[in-house]
């Protein structure tokens, strides 16, 4: 790939992710708009693929992770016509073995060590600096994205949800929650699957600002900049410097023991009713909440 054609934008019908750089920005967008940018394998895997490509380009200082549409996700595809939970894509790092060949809990906990719980940790120590562009919803494994990256921007009218304790279930598989807000905020937000709207969550301090929709991508943008002026190797120890002290702070740990919680959850609701979802779809979360979010 020459750099002349990195730095073209590239955007197809069919693209799920695209991938444009601007100045010394790389900005990666999910690209299901029809589907509120629902993520399903294809997606994350392409998403791996961008920012592969972003932190190998010496010449991107800042990735920009944006979502193209009304809303930036509305959590993982828990109902779409892509959805492509028995698929096998070819694996960047060796977390598990392959999951489409096994079953029940064996074929779960491969899968979700490596799509969720391990690129969103993957993604969260890349050491370039990464801005999450928030509009409309993200939800559920929207979160997983916005909280993957080092700053969120958001809009007036983006909200964040995490309403997967419907299904029985303690919270998405990147279990930050207590880390991105306070425990006690954490677990209104899981409790009530309520909606928290921008202001609640740059009062909680999950997000960092909070600007109009025309405003939101000029202020990434102008952010980004500024941070591209200082030294490329500062920068990626100044972010691990963060992240070590939020890991020694139990976060890594913390999630590795909720995911545990996470997949008793799955399986009961495996062990005990017709699937590890607690038989609900995306309308079914939409019509028992107001989310569509998924697990
Ligand atoms: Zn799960």
């Amino acid at each position: 790939m020459s750099t002349a054609e990195s730095r073209t934008a590239e955007v197809a019908e069919d693209q799920v992710v695209t991938y444009e750089v601007r100045g010394t920005v790389a900005v990666v967008t999910v690209n299901r708009p029809r589907y509120r940018n629902a993520q399903n394998s294809k997606v994350t895997y392409a998403l791996d693929a961008a920012f592969t490509r972003a932190v190998d380009d010496d010449a991107v200082k800042v990735i920009v992770l944006a979502g193209s549409g009304e809303h930036f996700s509305g959590g993982h595809d828990i109902g779409t016509p892509g959805r492509d939970i028995d698929e096998t894509f070819e694996r960047r790092a060796v977390i598990w073995w392959d999951h489409a060949d096994k079953h029940g809990v064996d074929s779960r906990i491969a899968r979700e060590s490596e799509v969720y719980l391990g690129m969103c940790r993957r993604w969260r120590e890349i050491p370039k600096p990464m801005i999450a562009m928030v509009q409309g919803a993200c939800i559920a494994g929207g979160l997983m994205l916005a909280w993957s990256c080092d700053f969120i921007v958001a809009s007036e009218d983006a909200f964040f949800s995490d309403p997967v304790v419907r299904m029985g279930i303690p919270g998405v598989e990147f279990f930050a929650h207590p880390w991105v807000m306070s425990p006690r905020a954490a677990k209104e937000f899981l409790f009530t699957g309520d909606r928290f709207d921008a202001r609640r969550a740059h009062q909680l301090g999950m997000v960092n600002h909070v600007v109009s929709r025309e405003e939101l991508e000029p202020t990434v943008f102008a952010l980004a900049e500024r941070i591209s002026a200082m030294p490329r190797f500062g920068l990626a120890l100044a972010k691990k410097a963060v992240n070590q002290a939020e890991d020694l702070q139990g976060m890594r740990s913390g999630m590795d023991s909720v995911f545990g919680l996470h997949h008793a959850a799955h399986s009961h609701n495996a062990e005990v009713g017709a699937d590890s979802l607690a038989g609900m779809d995306a309308r079914a979360m939409r019509e028992s909440g107001r989310s569509a979010g998924g697990a």
